[in-house]
């Protein structure tokens, strides 16, 4: 008999909200995987439980997939958490999962928190589609670049991101995304949650502010406006926006007054000719 993998979701941050089925599963199971076994714990401490942890991380999910695979086929039942929330997003455990199934093992989701959605349901903005694009890349030109990919896309944007690159983040999507709605919720379910609701400008200002930075943090930012220019349109349009811009310039037209010149003429919004003139910087410079 094969064992089953259970993939357990556990609390972001209030104990309160980890499932009745959790805990039996996290109790009855032979072995749990988790991130941090620290952590883990704690966890299971507070709860009077006393399963075997193994450590299961980014740096070893290699081999320790291998022998996790092992235990399951030898009939164990192996419970996975993360430190937070819901194993797999923007967490480890893609890996095993794959596995499991590849070997014909069960994988069972025990469902709970996940800060994406608990951000989302609080944040008035639609759920009717959303993209979520976990944590965004550490370095200003590939966020710029993955902002770019981001900005026609028609459904609520949600981020992970980490408190000392909020303020930079923020900036990056002001300046690629235009000055859009925007939400930032912070350490969700916990003693000091707080929904910061406003433009990605003002949000900017708040955030760059020292000190404002501290906690965990979701950002939500409202799709793209149905006005929105389509990717063919769109195309056509920075193709427009372009020639006239290098006839504005070797008129000697400042770049600042030549893209609201050229904008005005070509009945381009003045904030979507500046997208449009950043994403050809940025493809140029790629
Ligand atoms: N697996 C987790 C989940 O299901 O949400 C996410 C893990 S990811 C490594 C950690 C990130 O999730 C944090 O940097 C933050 O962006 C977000 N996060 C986790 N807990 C949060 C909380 N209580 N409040 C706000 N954001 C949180």
């Amino acid at each position: 008999m094969l064992g089953t993998l259970y993939i357990v979701s556990t609390p972001i941050g209030n104990l309160e909200d980890i499932t009745g089925r959790a805990l039996r599963v996290v109790g009855e199971v032979d072995l749990i995987a988790c991130e941090d076994t620290r952590h883990t714990r704690k966890l299971l401490n507070h709860f009077g439980l006393k399963t075997t942890t193994v450590s299961y991380h980014e740096h070893n999910e290699r081999e320790r997939a291998g022998e996790l695979i092992r235990e399951l086929q030898a009939g164990r039942n192996i419970a996975l958490v993360s430190d937070a929330g819901t194993p797999i997003i923007s967490d480890p455990g893609f890996r095993l999962t794959r596995l499991a199934i590849e070997n014909g093992i069960a994988v069972v989701p025990i469902p709970g928190a996940t800060a994406l959605l608990t951000a989302l349901t609080a944040s008035g903005f639609s759920a009717a589609e959303f993209f979520f694009a976990g944590f965004l890349p550490a370095r200003a030109a590939a966020r710029q670049a993955k902002l770019l990919e981001l900005a026609t896309i028609p459904a609520t944007l949600i981020f992970y991101e980490a408190p000392h690159r909020i303020a930079a983040t923020l900036r990056d999507a002001f300046e690629v995304l235009v000055d859009r709605p925007a939400v930032i919720a912070r350490e969700l379910t916990k003693l000091h949650e707080e929904f910061s609701r406003g433009t990605l400008q003002s949000l900017s200002a708040q955030f760059s502010k020292a000190g404002a930075a501290r906690g965990e943090f979701v950002l939500l930012i409202s799709g793209a406006a149905a006005d929105h220019l389509r990717p063919a349109e769109s195309d056509s349009a920075a193709k427009r926006l372009a020639e006239r811009l290098s006839e504005l310039e070797k008129e000697g037209v400042e770049e600042r007054a030549a893209l609201k010149q050229a904008a005005k003429e070509l009945g381009i919004k003045r904030d979507e000719a500046y997208r449009l003139r950043l994403a050809q910087k940025n493809r140029r410079s790629r």
